[in-house]
């Protein structure tokens, strides 16, 4: 895939079809067969502008319930915005398409594909999937934005964990825009990982929850693809693109477990700020007998929380992303309000976007 000789842009090429500058066009890559005879497919738009610039993939639904990103993809590539394109979009709005169909994070085999990395051509259906997105959009590309959800019966607060040792991948992901920016270490076998090791820096995106949409992580997610591209040079700023509050840049995580079984009672909210010792959640028996206070084992925010009223010990209840020894500035929190009405100029290309109005 080439998108720039000396300077002049010319042809992308995907899977053997060519994107003249600026065209767009649905590629639908051919993976493998399913047992009924159905060929698995991945589709991709390929949006390939008119000015010289990098090239950037966008996907969603490596785990095939976490439809958030789905719906993000979607309305990302109706926006008018996209006429002003430097460099070139590739955007995968399903990567499993078979775990989409049956509403499963895994695939048929059972394997989870965000492990599945590199994968081959001859391996397992995970292993050809990820071979093939890796070969045919990562391969080619300069950035990488993966779209996720929390799993199931557990929503995240909208929030991009990268690997923050490098600043160039801090930046992109201060530039997404979302409150809380989350160091995470290389997962093996994940997407990002083998990215990595190709010198294709991806940041994750992460909000709600599996197979729900989540419109505030939504509408933020498609402004965070904007507020990226803005900082690659893809997208010019708009007169009236209003700055985002500095995020919360912080280092690691943990997850608060049930220290008995019953039926929770949340008293914090996702994105709350908590401090060492508050209490998040009690935890009863189904007669109201007892209650266990549930308490934050440290200064942090709330990024992730189950759903289920009902849990058994030792279950994952809230992760908390952890300020150890840096200053939590709240304004990023307390200014997040991705659900307020558009207005004019940029937000008004959201909204249409929203609507389906090209
Ligand atoms: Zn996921």
């Amino acid at each position: 895939m080439a998108g720039e000789q000396g300077g002049v842009r010319s042809d992308v090429s995907l899977a053997g079809t060519a994107v003249a500058p600026g065209e767009r066009r649905q590629v639908d890559i051919q993976i493998a067969e399913l047992s009924s005879g159905f060929p698995v497919r991945m589709p991709v738009h390929v949006i390939n502008g008119c000015h010289p610039g990098p090239q950037l993939f966008i996907s969603a639904a490596l785990h095939g319930d976490e439809i958030n990103g789905v719906e993000i993809i979607r309305r990302f590539t109706r926006l008018t915005a996209l006429r002003d394109l430097c460099g070139t979009v590739v955007a995968v709005p399903i990567v499993n398409t078979p775990g989409f169909l049956y509403q499963s994070r895994y695939l048929p085999d059972r394997r989870d594909l965000n492990r599945s990395f590199p994968g081959s051509h001859d391996g397992s259906l995970a292993g050809r999937i990820a071979r093939c997105f890796l070969d045919e959009i990562v391969s080619g590309s300069s950035w990488g934005i993966d779209l996720h959800t929390g799993s199931h019966h557990r929503s995240n607060y909208p929030q991009v964990r990268a690997s923050l040792d490098s600043p160039e991948i801090e930046a992109v992901a201060r530039a997404f825009g979302v409150p809380v920016v989350l160091n995470a270490g290389f997962r093996q076998g994940s997407l990002r990982e083998a990215a990595n090791s190709l010198g294709v820096p991806v940041v994750v995106y992460e909000a709600g929850e599996a197979l729900r949409f989540d419109e505030a992580g939504i509408r933020a997610g498609v402004r965070g693809i904007i507020g990226v591209m803005q900082h690659l040079a893809m997208l010019p700023v708009r007169e009236d693109h209003a700055e985002p509050a500095e995020p919360l840049v912080l280092r690691s995580s943990r997850w608060v477990r049930a220290p008995c079984s019953g039926v929770l009672r949340v008293i914090e909210p996702l994105g709350a700020q908590v401090r060492r010792n508050q209490v998040l959640a009690f935890i009863s028996d189904p007669w109201g007998m007892t209650d266990t206070e549930i308490e934050a084992p440290a200064d942090g925010v709330i990024v992730g929380r189950t759903n289920l009223p009902v849990v058994h010990d030792g279950d994952a209840l809230f992760n908390i992303a952890l300020s150890t020894g840096t200053q939590i500035d709240a304004r990023a929190l307390d200014d997040f309000s991705p659900l307020e009405q558009y207005e004019t100029g940029e937000t008004a290309d959201l909204a249409r976007a929203e609507r389906q109005i090209v």
